[in-house]
């Protein structure tokens, strides 16, 4: 399978390489960086921490589509929106890690999902597609009595909030309870706020250092509580989880899908 890696030289781009690199069946179609990077021109071994192998980065994303079968995106929204269409007119497949989509953003993946196969998903890992499932169990058996928090913290450089892990979890929850995430989210609180309305799902943002990527989601009860926590140390998991869903993708038509699908947790 030849795998090209959009935004390569970004923190999860080196990982990507390495990970493509590393992974028997797989090639490395290419490599894009954002026109006047500085990264431009380098050698996609190099950026992985191996040897040279002679592929450089580039800003012909056009000439890297069509050389792949699948490209991988942890990008930015905008890039990523441009990447889904180009996918429809080059007949790759694509895989996109990236977050802070809007509602629009999102409309443009699910359009272009018809044309081509597509995975997209906040959370790449084995552990937070396990935990997703816990917490939709665990929303479902609770109820409203219990109070939903979710709390996230993640390193420095972040610049979304909340993550697109903690929507995923909070997903799962609404989903948990049957409702809709957007009619129940509470995602900022400042000031004299009044009480927790029953049934809200609450997030708080951390952001501090390097931490790769913590979650926790609390249901807090009267007299007990229980928290389900996934801490992140090697953002290798999500490179992994990225590269086993182009495989899967391999035999898959247009259709829009996400890592529960890969991971046969649906
Ligand atoms: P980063 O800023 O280190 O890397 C992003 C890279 O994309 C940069 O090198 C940038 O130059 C490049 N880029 C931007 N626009 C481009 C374009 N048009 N063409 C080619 N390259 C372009 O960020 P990061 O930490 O690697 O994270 C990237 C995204 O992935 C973020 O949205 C992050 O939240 C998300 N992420 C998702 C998961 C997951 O499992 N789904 C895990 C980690 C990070």
């Amino acid at each position: 399978m030849k795998i090209g890696i959009v935004g390569c030289a970004g923190r999860m781009g080196r990982m990507l390489l390495k990970q493509v690199l590393e992974t028997q069946g797989c090639t490395l179609a290419g490599g894009t960086e954002r026109p006047g990077s500085e990264f431009l021109g380098q050698d996609l071994g190099i950026l992985a921490g191996h040897t040279a192998n002679g592929i450089l980065s580039t800003d012909n994303t056009r000439a890297v589509f069509e050389a792949a079968d699948v490209v991988i995106d942890f990008t930015a929204p905008a890039a990523t929106c441009c990447h889904a269409k180009l996918a429809t007119e080059t007949g790759t497949k694509l895989v996109i890690g990236t977050t802070g989509m809007t509602a629009d953003d999102l409309d443009v993946i699910a359009s272009c999902a018809e044309k081509t196969a597509i995975v997209r998903a906040g959370n790449m890992s084995m552990g937070v597609n396990l935990l997703a499932c816990l917490v939709q169990q665990a929303a479902a058996a609770l109820g409203e009595e219990f109070d939903i928090e979710i709390i996230e913290m993640h390193h420095k450089h972040k610049v979304d909030a909340p993550s697109g892990t903690a929507l995923l979890l909070g997903e799962a929850a609404a989903a948990g309870r049957n409702v809709v995430l957007d009619d129940v989210s509470q995602r900022v609180r400042d000031g004299i706020t009044g009480e927790r309305k029953a049934g809200d799902i609450g997030f708080a943002t951390l952001r501090g250092g390097d931490v790769v990527g913590e979650h926790t989601v609390m249901l807090a009860g009267a007299g007990e509580r229980i928290e389900l926590t996934h801490k992140a140390t090697d953002r290798r998991i999500f490179a992994a989880g990225a590269v086993r869903a182009c495989t899967w993708l391999a035999d898959k038509n247009a259709g829009l899908y996400d890592m529960k699908d890969v991971l046969g947790l649906s």
